[in-house]
């Protein structure tokens, strides 16, 4: 396609203001899909995504419109996903801003527009929903004026769910969004946007072409990877599948080269000719790393085979996902799995629960530590709470830190200025708009990885939107809490904790352990300790009387049923020295952290 017919854009929007419907709408009314296949949402195309109204893999679609091309790049709604959704945006000259006439601008759609507006997008405001009663669409265009200070006088008012204003946003798009600039002639450079697993087709890559002409048969370089591969298909979706001879400069499509393995796909890298490479590669490449960390452990100890091949499988189609084998004396055998953030590590976890039907015990969810040792010992990266050194053997400790955006009505300004405060956070900014204000914080991820943003949801009623990225790495009066049963440490609960906030946190798990693990023939101490010092105990009340008391005596069999009853009821117990601990009672105390 001629460079002048070609437009690439993305949707952004704050989670629900409508970027799938409104995607679905574009497809429709071009084209690409006849009515029936539009029952379904297209772009959002797992279970998960649909629930939750997130997009975990990016997607795009070719649509054609007026003797133009148009391809709308899907991009992944979470932080989580920050860098996929910086290499999507760099893929595109514009974008359209969704933003909800009854909601007005949050959290996602400011952090989502400074994005876009940092690769210089042409951007084309669209204010959906505008069919709702409660829709404000005048109210919504001084606020996008004001808050983002983009002119918003052209924005399309819409309704994506009636189908209103649809033609006018895929005119704005021809006549708004610069088409691309590249050079046909020059050296082949493409990048590689994403990437997926599709049992098919093998890897399937998603590119923007940037100069020359990626072929079909093609002997190509991924740069950063420094690996070589033969291009066996080139194509676009629109959205069904569609083979094409080639993609040239500005166009956007995928290809496959017989890749196995995902992590060889690496979102960012530069394809090139090997026959007549780019003399550099494009900028702006990183490696995802893992932030968060956390075992998982089948409640069924056989399940352990099975929990290994669906981990393989999911890792499959998701390279920032890592993952390797971890014994707990409490647990048995697990794996510690390393996620981009911890929504992140919610869908894995729901995926392996829910599509490979596993019962699963998470341990509670740890950042990386940074450790420095004494006696020039050098630096170590702490994943788990368990390997953490002998106190003395540490110099000094480090902890990533974020900046967190808030943005909340008014009247629940109080509330999560404090919850920011009891977690140790650093306020930076407030300021007001309407009825809302925006504040922003530096907090340690630490204390966020822990109900955080459950408790945000719950004090703001739901109403607070939150994003964050990560600022680096800060110093930190960090120690290791141990729990204690029966004087015994159980290793899947201990945790790294601040030392000002040690007490509390220890204190509320001994007086939840307390309510969860049964009563035995003896008296239970619970207790947390730093090192050697206790900071919380608990004890849990001996039983007063053996079960079978209750028969008297003769009745030898009905003795015998209830010892066989509680026999079966151990089963699910994990016997801890001679503490039995129900798995309910570990994922119930690890999940409130
Ligand atoms: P996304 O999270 O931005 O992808 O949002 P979705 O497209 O999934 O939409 C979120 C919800 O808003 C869904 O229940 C949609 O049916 C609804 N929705 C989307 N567009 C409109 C609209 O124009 N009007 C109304 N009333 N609802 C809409
Ligand atoms: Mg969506």
């Amino acid at each position: 396609t001629e460079l002048s017919k070609i437009r690439n854009f993305s949707i952004i929007a704050h989670i629900d203001h409508g970027k799938s419907t409104l995607a679905d709408r574009l497809i429709q009314r071009t084209g690409g899909l006849s009515e029936r296949e539009m029952s379904a949402q297209v772009l959002d195309n797992m279970d998960i995504e649909k629930e939750r109204g997130i997009t975990i893999k990016a997607q795009t679609v070719r649509l054609e419109w007026k003797g133009h091309v148009l391809n709308l790049m899907d991009t992944p709604g979470h932080v989580d996903f920050a860098y996929e959704v910086s290499r999507s945006l760099a893929a595109c000259e514009g974008a359209l801003l969704v933003v909800d006439a009854a909601q007005g601008v949050e959290a996602q759609t400011l952090a989502n527009v400074y994005q876009s507006i940092e690769h210089d997008h042409e951007i084309v405001p669209v204010i959906n929903k505008i069919d709702l009663p409660a829709a404000e669409p005048e109210k919504v265009r001084k606020e996008i004026e004001d808050v983002i200070g983009l002119d918003a006088s052209g924005a399309v008012l819409a309704s994506a769910k009636s189908g209103i204003g649809i033609e006018e946003i895929l005119d704005a798009i021809v006549e708004r969004i610069p088409a691309p600039r590249g050079d046909a002639t020059a050296p082949l450079k493409a990048m590689l946007v994403d990437s997926w697993y599709d049992p098919y087709l093998g890897v399937v890559i998603l590119v923007r072409v940037i100069d020359g002409t990626l072929k079909k048969g093609q002997q190509v370089t991924f740069m950063q990877a420094g690996t070589q591969h033969l291009v066996d298909r080139v194509g676009c979706f629109r959205p069904k599948i569609e083979q094409l001879a080639d993609l040239g400069p500005g166009e956007i499509g995928f290809i496959t080269a017989q890749i196995k393995d995902v992590a060889q796909a690496r979102v960012g890298d530069t394809l090139t000719d090997a026959k007549r490479p780019a003399a550099e590669a494009l900028p702006g490449f990183k490696e995802v790393q893992p932030v968060v960390f956390c075992g998982l452990f089948p409640v069924d100890a056989n399940d352990f085979e099975k929990l290994r091949e669906s981990i393989s499988k999911l890792r499959l189609n998701d390279a920032s996902f890592s993952f390797e084998m971890e014994t707990s004396a409490a647990l048995g055998f697990g794996f510690r799995c390393g996620f981009l953030g911890l929504l992140h590590l919610e869908i894995i976890q729901e995926r392996l629960t829910r599509e490979y039907d596993l019962d699963l015990i998470t341990t509670a969810p740890s950042v990386v530590y940074e450790i420095e040792l004494t006696h020039d010992g050098g630096m170590i990266e702490l994943h788990n709470p368990a390997d953490m050194p002998d106190p003395n053997k540490i110099a000094m400790i480090s902890e990533p830190w974020i900046e967190a955006t808030i943005y909340v009505p008014d009247e629940y300004l109080g509330s999560i200025l404090k919850l920011c405060q009891d977690r140790r956070g650093i306020q930076k900014n407030l300021t007001y708009v309407g009825g809302r204000a925006q504040v922003t914080y530096e907090l340690p991820l630490n204390e966020v990885v822990f109900d955080f943003y459950d408790r945000l949801k719950s004090i703001s009623r739901g109403y607070a939107s939150f994003d964050y990225h990560q600022i680096g790495y800060r110093e930190g009066d960090l120690v290791k809490m141990s729990i204690l049963v029966n004087n015994e440490p159980v290793d899947a609960l201990s945790m790294i904790v601040h030392r000002g906030t040690a007490e509390t946190r220890g204190r509320g798990m001994c007086e939840r352990l307390k309510d969860l693990i049964p009563r035995h023939m003896f008296k239970i101490p619970i207790q947390a300790a730093i090192g050697g010092k206790v900071i919380a105990r608990e004890t849990i009340a001996a039983l007063r009387k053996d079960v079978t008391a209750k028969c008297y005596g003769g009745d030898a069999t009905r003795k015998r049923k209830l010892l066989e009853k509680q026999k079966e009821g151990k089963k699910r117990m994990r016997e801890y020295g001679s503490v039995s601990i129900p798995q309910e009672a570990f994922i119930a105390a690890l999940r409130m952290g």
